[in-house]
């Protein structure tokens, strides 16, 4: 079974279509690319993956989001699993005014753990997964705004692990990125695909055609072609 499932997804802001009925399976421990042209619905889409659109004024959803067989848009239950189970990463990296610690330790502190050898585990697993530990264990207590941006970009995605969620949504996480930065982060998801289903947007057709299996091309809120990577790139 795949993890996710979309249904019919249909969105509007207002009187604007922004998503058309939109059908997409993704499997488990995959990555899928979102590609297309700037206003397309790329980002929409992305966030209805985890319900981050239903506090905009004027959208209205219909359709169908699975995750792990639960409609999350029907239940309470989809709520609660999907704060646990969604980690998001944006195209700025946005780590909170706190200490690099602090970032880390926000989530799982929301989800009631307290006690701080356990805080301390989860930190540094965290930072590990994020390929951040080495370059910052002797200052946790810094400021995470002290960090470069690719640095920030993979506290971030720490912080985003920290939860333990299986799918993380990534909103274009490289094209604020030096060269560099970029290179690290995407050879840190090839990592990190052994254990998460990761969904990205790009609005590069070569990243998506290094990291991805599985590429999903938007045009005017359409979902106009979802095909193996391998086989959208064989015929350029
Ligand atoms: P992409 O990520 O492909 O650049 P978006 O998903 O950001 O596209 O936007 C898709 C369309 O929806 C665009 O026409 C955009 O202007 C519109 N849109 C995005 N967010 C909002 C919003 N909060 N309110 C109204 N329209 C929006
Ligand atoms: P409420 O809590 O007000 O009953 P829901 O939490 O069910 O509303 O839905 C929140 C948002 O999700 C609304 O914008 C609604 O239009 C949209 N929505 C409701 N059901 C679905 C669905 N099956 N698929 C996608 N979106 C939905």
């Amino acid at each position: 079974m795949p993890i996710i499932e979309v249904r019919d997804l249909d969105l509007h802001y207002g009187k604007h279509h922004a998503l058309k009925k939109i059908r997409m399976d993704i499997e488990e421990r995959s990555i899928v690319a979102l590609i297309g042209p700037s206003g397309c619905g790329k980002s929409t889409y992305l966030r209805t993956l985890n319900r981050m659109n239903d506090m905009i004024a004027g959208v209205t959803i219909s359709g169908q989001v699975k995750i792990s067989g639960v409609d999350i848009y029907q239940t309470e239950i989809g709520t609660e699993l999907l704060r646990r189970n969604v980690g998001m990463v944006f195209q700025q990296p946005n780590p909170f005014p706190k200490s690099i610690y602090d970032n880390v330790a926000y989530g799982p502190r929301l989800h009631g753990i307290t006690k701080r050898s356990t805080l301390d585990e989860i930190v540094e697993t965290s930072l590990k997964k994020g390929a951040l530990w080495d370059e910052v264990k002797d200052m946790l207590k810094k400021p995470a705004y002290g960090l470069s941006g690719g640095q920030q970009q993979r506290l971030c995605i720490a912080r985003a692990l920290s939860i333990n969620p299986e799918i993380l949504l990534m909103d274009e996480p490289t094209s604020a990125l030096d060269p560099i930065s970029t290179a690290k982060i995407e050879e840190l998801l090839g990592e990190l695909q052994k254990s998460y289903t990761i969904v990205i947007v790009t609005h590069n057709m070569q990243q998506a055609a290094r990291i991805s299996q599985s590429t999903g091309f938007f045009l005017n809120g359409e979902l106009v072609e979802y095909d193996r990577t391998s086989s959208i790139y064989q015929n350029p």
